[in-house]
């Protein structure tokens, strides 16, 4: 099978999803559409002026045709304004509601894909995606229909003007058109490659960007300038010599196009010549069929670039559609749960995520009391934040159960299971907006002040939020840049404590804090961890001396299990970390 025959029939299904997009939006559509018509139709019509314009007024002299003839003229273009304007703006509104709502569409699919999603797609490419891609969709699904459709019709119209004038004439040019065609289709394949690889390209340079830009204190520290530097111009390099090459297609294409049009034009001079000769034609109907025939040519020249445009919105609809394909996360319990009791167990799991050799969790079983501390310890990469995240199903165990007060994790909605947990993880995420709204996120957002002003105080937050320029309403910039990492800690407690959940996971900062800070957060800690299930992994000796049971993890498996001093007595992996880690301390 030829590549022709699969091009288009492959864009054909995509095409007629984004088309259905349009569907509430008919009515504005068909405004748009009677504009684009009109549009057409007074390009026939002018050339349609240009016989009586000649013959009438400069051949035979006649004054009636003198007296018409300018007010014909201008009302032509007053109608042809009236036909763009509604055509035009039509087209933007019809295309930006498409835009707009698949844009909301993948955002909100966004917010509902599993983790395992995230890991295979940079967040750069899938930002990418929402703004450069839909920005495309809309080249594809407006601008170029209103291209396709005004220039169609129009070369239909100054055909059939044409025709009427002269079917000779015409038919002979009509023997050029399929070559026109012929090229146009082969240099449209060769579009639709070259864009594919492009936006694929500019991705990777935004993400490659965003790195360098987010680590620029590391780049910097490790001397890794020249080479972040030289990774980008070879990107941005390729990126030039994609652009480029589109940009030859496209002119070798234009080329083409306009050269055979000019032959085509050639052949109808040594006719009309022959015709006139013969008595057959007036100047007038010869200035007609000229007129008509070079008014074709830019809706023609149009109709080969419009291709590329078509192709590369389809290749973007197609990259959205994949998207909205994406499976969600499995959510399909529904037994009601009020506030859960937190009796928390693992019952097995086994989690191998996907690409990797061994599997991260090997058979964990576990069990934590309602209202207990169980504090994981082990060396990096022993499973303990796998461990943890199985709680909220942000990864699904490959085998095994993890039930909550005695029911299977996905008995229940991912809802209502999450409302059970709170988080406060290393890694503080915060919002650019003010301390309240990070305090009270998401389902917090209608806690009234005195509610959030107690949880900063609980969280010891309070007394650094008052000497803050605005108090609660100041603004904390990109991810709370303007705070300290002790002060976003403590606005995380904060908002697990405010959550108020019955189970809460806790990943301690490994990185040291100064003293002071040290101990407003640990003495949140120790505040909000009472009463509630508690799964922390620890890294202080204070958190897992007071832990009721202390579990350590080694390679995806419980090496061992118990207290603080029952470990210490056993001399086995537990008290070799904690020689290792808290000597001295
Ligand atoms: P810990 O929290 O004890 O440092 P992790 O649970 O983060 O350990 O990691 C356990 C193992 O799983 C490691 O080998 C790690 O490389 C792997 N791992 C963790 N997260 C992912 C992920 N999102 N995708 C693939 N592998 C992962």
């Amino acid at each position: 099978m030829s590549p022709q025959t699969v091009a288009l029939p492959a864009a054909w299904p995509t095409y007629r999803r984004l088309l259905g997009y349009t569907g509430s939006h008919w009515h504005i559509a068909v405004i748009a559409v009677l504009g684009m018509a009109l549009e057409a139709a007074a390009a026939a019509g002018f050339t349609l002026l240009m016989e009586p314009m000649i013959d009438g007024t400069f051949v035979d002299r006649d004054p009636d045709i003198i007296a018409w003839m300018p007010w014909a003229i201008i009302m032509v273009f007053v109608v042809r304004g009236a036909a763009v304007f509604m055509a035009d703006v039509g087209t933007a509104r019809v295309g930006q509601s498409v835009v707009m709502g698949l844009r909301q569409q993948v955002f909100s699919r966004y917010l509902r894909l599993p983790s395992t999603f995230f890991d295979k797609h940079p967040s750069a490419a899938l930002v990418t995606r929402l703004s450069y891609n839909a920005e495309q969709v809309y080249q594809a699904s407006a601008e170029a229909v209103k291209v396709l459709v005004t220039d169609s019709l129009t070369i239909l119209g100054l055909l059939i003007v044409m025709l009427i004038k002269s079917p000779m004439l015409t038919l002979s040019m009509l023997v050029l058109a399929p070559l026109i065609g012929g090229i146009v289709s082969i240099v449209s394949r060769r579009y639709r490659r070259i864009n594919r690889e492009i936006q694929g390209g500019i991705g990777n340079a935004t993400h490659h960007a965003e790195q360098a830009v987010s680590a620029q204190q590391m780049v910097k520290v490790y001397g890794g300038e020249p080479r972040e530097r030289a990774r980008f111009e070879q990107i941005s390099r390729r990126v030039r010599s994609l652009q480029t090459k589109v940009a030859a297609t496209r002119a070798v294409s234009t080329a083409t196009v306009q050269i055979l049009a000019a032959s085509a034009l050639a052949v109808v001079v040594a006719l009309a010549a022959r015709q006139a000769v013969n008595d057959d034609m007036s100047a007038g109907q010869f200035m007609v069929v000229m007129t008509a025939m070079l008014a074709m040519l830019p809706s023609l020249k149009r109709f080969t670039s419009v291709q590329s445009q078509v192709q590369r919105g389809v290749a973007a609809a197609a990259s959205l559609f994949e998207i909205l394909d994406t499976a969600e996360e499995n959510d399909s319990g529904g037994l009601p749960i009020g506030r859960a009791v937190g009796e928390i167990e693992y019952r097995e799991v086994r989690l191998q995520y996907a690409g990797k050799d061994e599997a991260a969790l090997q058979g964990i079983s576990l069990r934590c009391a309602p209202g207990t501390v169980t504090a994981l310890v082990g060396r990096s990469g022993s499973g303990k934040s796998t461990l943890v995240r199985l709680l909220p199903r942000f990864y699904e165990p490959s085998s095994g159960t993890i039930l909550l007060d005695g029911r299977p994790l996905a008995d229940y909605s991912l809802i209502d299971l999450r409302r059970q947990i709170a988080v406060v993880s290393q890694e503080v995420a915060l919002f650019d907006d003010s301390v309240a709204a990070n305090i009270a996120y998401g389902d917090l957002a209608e806690a009234s002040k005195d509610r959030i002003v107690e949880a900063a105080r609980a969280a010891n937050a309070l007394e650094f939020i008052e000497r803050l320029p605005q108090g609660f309403e100041t603004r904390i910039g990109d991810r709370g840049a303007l705070l300290s990492g002790g002060q976003r800690q403590r606005l995380a407690i904060a908002r697990a404590i405010l959550k108020d959940a019955p189970i809460l996971i806790l990943d301690e900062a490994t990185s040291a804090l100064d003293t002071e800070s040290e101990r407003l957060v640990q003495d949140a800690l120790a505040r909000i961890m009472r009463g509630r299930t508690t799964l922390v992994i620890a890294h202080r000796l204070s958190t897992i001396e007071h832990a009721d049971q202390v579990v350590v993890l080694e390679q995806g498996q419980v090496a061992e299990r118990g207290s603080h001093a029952e470990l210490l007595a056993q001399d086995g992996l537990y008290a070799r970390l904690h020689r290792m880690q808290f000597q001295g301390s």
